[in-house]
C-alpha cells in the first residue's frame, strides 16, 4: 500500500540528507529565507527549468526567450509601481518580537484584507479583529502598529557615495519588467507578431517579511514567467486558453490534478481583467504556485509614459497600431519543486520495513538510472563501468558500488531515480543485467545490448 505523506517535517529532511535543499550559510547559523540547491537540488531545478523552456519556448512558434539583466534603473521600478506600492502589512509581536504579515494573520481567522487596501485600513481591519489574533509563535495578544512595508531589496550598484541608501539600484522584485523595457527590442529583432509571447526564468528578490514554510516564500528565489502579447479584443480567448495550458502543465508533469485547484481574485487590482491563481494543496494548506494574470495594457502603458519610448504595435495587415494587451503566466521554480517533492513522496510497508520512494515523473528525476555492481570486485566493475559510459551518453546516470544491494534500491527510491541496473556475476556470462523498475520493484533481465532501446522506450 503506497501513500502519499502529507508531513513537511518529513520532505524538509528527506531534502537536507538526500542533497535536494540546504539551508544558506549553514555553518555560520543560516541565512533566513535564503536556501542552497544541493546536487540532488540543482537537477531537479534544471530539469523543471528545461521542461517549462521547452514547453513555453520550444514547443511553440509564437513565443521567444529573454534572459535580462537582474539589476535594471530604478525608474523601471517606480514605472512599475514597485517602489511607491510593493508592499505587505507588517506587524510585530511586542513580546517575542517576531514580525507577521498582518493579512496572514487575519487569513488564519479567515478575514480577508485586500492587496490596495491603505496602512490605514488594514489597520482598521486588524483593530477590529484583535481579539482573535495570537502571535503564532509565542500566543500573545500585544502587536505594534501596521507599517507598510516595501519588499523591493536594495544595493549600492554603481553607488560610490559611501551611503548605499541614497539612490539605490534594486535587484529586481519580479522578471516580468525585463521582458517589458525590452518588448520593442524583441519586436524590432525578430519576427514576432502580435500574438507573440515572451519567455524568461531567472531570479528575483523579495525582502519577505515572514520567513516560513521553507523554500514556499523565500527572499531569493527564480520566476519562470511568460507575457503574451495580444490584441486588446483578443485578451480574454488568449486568456483562457493559456489557463488551460498552465493547468495541463502540472499535470503533465506528473502532479495529482485533485492536489491542484483554480483560485480567483476577488480584489483586482485595478488595471487586471482577470486573475487566477495556480494553488497546490500543500502539507500547509492550498497555496499559489503559479498566477495566470490577464493585465490589460498597463504594464506597457506605465513604461510609454515614464520613458516617453512608445510600446506600442502596428498590425501592418490592417494599417492599426495599438497597446497589446498582456496575458501574464508566472511561475516559481521552488514552488514548483516543492510541490513535486511532496506529490512524490510515498511510504510504503515492505517486508515490515518502511520504504521511502519519491515517484519522481522521469522527466524530473535527478538521475534516470542507477547502475548497480553486485561487488566491489575488479571484475564487477569493469562490465558496470561499461555500463555507465554506455547509457551516459543519453541520461544522468549515478554509479553506486557502496553497502549492501538493498540499501542502495532504498537509497536510488528515496532519491526518485526510476530504475536501478544491477551488473552481478551472471552478467560475466549471459552479457545481460537485471533492470528494477522504482514504483513496480518487479526486475526483469535485460541484454546489455539491448539497453538503450529498452530505455529509449522506458524514458523518452
Ligand atoms: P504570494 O501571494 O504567495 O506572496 P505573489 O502573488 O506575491 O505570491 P507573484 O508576484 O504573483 O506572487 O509571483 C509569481 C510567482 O512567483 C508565484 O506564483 C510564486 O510561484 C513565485 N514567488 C513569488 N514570491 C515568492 C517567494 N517569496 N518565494 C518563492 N517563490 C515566490
Amino acid at each position: 500500500m503506497s501513500e502519499q505523506i502529507t508531513d513537511m517535517e518529513k520532505i524538509v529532511s528527506l531534502a537536507k540528507r538526500r542533497g535536494f535543499v540546504f539551508p544558506s550559510s549553514e555553518i555560520y547559523g543560516g541565512l533566513a529565507a535564503v536556501y542552497d540547491y544541493g546536487p540532488l537540488g540543482v537537477e531537479l531545478e534544471n530539469n523543471i527549468k528545461e521542461v517549462w523552456w521547452k514547453a513555453m519556448v520550444h514547443d511553440r512558434e509564437d513565443v521567444v526567450g529573454l534572459d535580462s539583466a537582474i539589476f535594471m534603473l530604478p525608474k523601471v521600478w517606480e514605472a512599475s509601481g514597485h517602489v511607491g506600492g510593493f508592499s505587505d502589512p507588517l506587524t510585530e509581536c511586542k513580546q517575542c518580537h517576531t514580525r507577521h504579515r498582518v493579512d496572514h494573520l487575519l487569513e488564519a481567522i479567515e478575514v480577508f484584507a485586500d492587496e490596495k487596501m491603505s496602512q490605514e485600513e488594514v489597520q482598521s481591519l486588524f483593530d477590529a479583529n484583535k481579539d482573535k489574533l495570537a502571535c503564532p509563535k509565542c500566543g500573545a495578544n500585544d502587536f505594534t502598529p501596521v507599517r507598510k512595508f516595501n519588499l523591493l531589496v536594495s544595493s549600492n550598484l554603481g553607488n560610490f557615495t559611501g551611503d548605499w541608501t541614497k539612490e539605490p539600484v534594486y535587484l529586481r522584485g519580479e522578471t516580468c519588467q525585463g521582458i517589458y523595457v525590452n518588448f520593442k527590442n524583441v519586436l524590432d529583432s525578430t519576427h514576432a507578431k502580435v500574438p507573440f509571447g515572451i519567455a524568461q526564468i531567472g531570479k528575483a528578490f523579495r525582502n519577505e517579511i515572514t520567513a516560513r514554510q521553507f523554500i514556499f516564500r523565500t527572499r531569493e528565489f527564480e520566476q519562470m514567467e511568460m507575457q503574451y502579447f495580444v490584441h486588446p479584443d483578443d485578451a480574454m480567448k488568449y486568456y483562457e486558453q493559456w489557463k488551460e495550458n498552465r493547468m495541463q502543465f502540472y499535470i503533465d508533469l506528473g502532479i495529482k490534478s485533485e492536489n491542484l485547484q483554480w483560485h480567483k481574485h476577488e480584489n483586482l487590482v485595478f488595471y487586471a481583467k482577470e486573475a487566477y491563481d495556480i494553488e497546490y494543496k500543500y502539507p500547509f494548506g492550498w497555496k499559489e504556485l503559479e498566477g495566470v494574470h490577464a493585465r490589460g495594457d498597463y504594464d506597457l502603458t506605465q513604461h510609454t509614459t515614464h520613458s516617453g519610448q512608445k510600446m506600442e504595435y502596428m498590425d501592418q495587415a490592417k494599417g492599426e497600431k495599438y497597446t497589446p494587451h498582456v496575458v501574464e503566466t508566472s511561475a516559481g521554480v521552488a514552488r514548483t519543486l516543492l510541490a513535486v517533492l511532496c506529490d512524490a513522496y510515498c511510504e510504503e510497508e515492505v517486508k515490515d520495513e518502511t520504504r521511502v520512494v519519491l515517484k519522481l515523473h522521469p522527466k524530473l528525476a535527478p538521475y534516470k538510472i542507477a547502475v548497480l555492481p553486485l561487488s566491489k570486485k575488479d571484475e564487477l566493475i569493469a562490465p558496470a563501468r561499461e555500463v555507465v559510459a554506455l547509457l551516459k551518453k543519453k541520461y544522468h546516470v549515478d554509479f553506486d558500488e557502496t553497502q549492501s544491494i538493498g540499501k542502495r534500491y532504498r537509497r536510488q527510491d528515496e532519491i526518485g531515480t526510476p530504475y536501478c541496473v544491477t551488473v552481478d556475476f551472471d552478467t560475466l556470462q549471459d552479457k545481460a543485467v537485471t533492470v528494477r523498475d522504482r514504483d513496480t520493484m518487479k526486475q526483469e533481465r535485460i541484454k546489455i545490448d539491448e539497453l538503450v532501446s529498452f530505455f529509449a522506450k522506458k524514458l523518452n
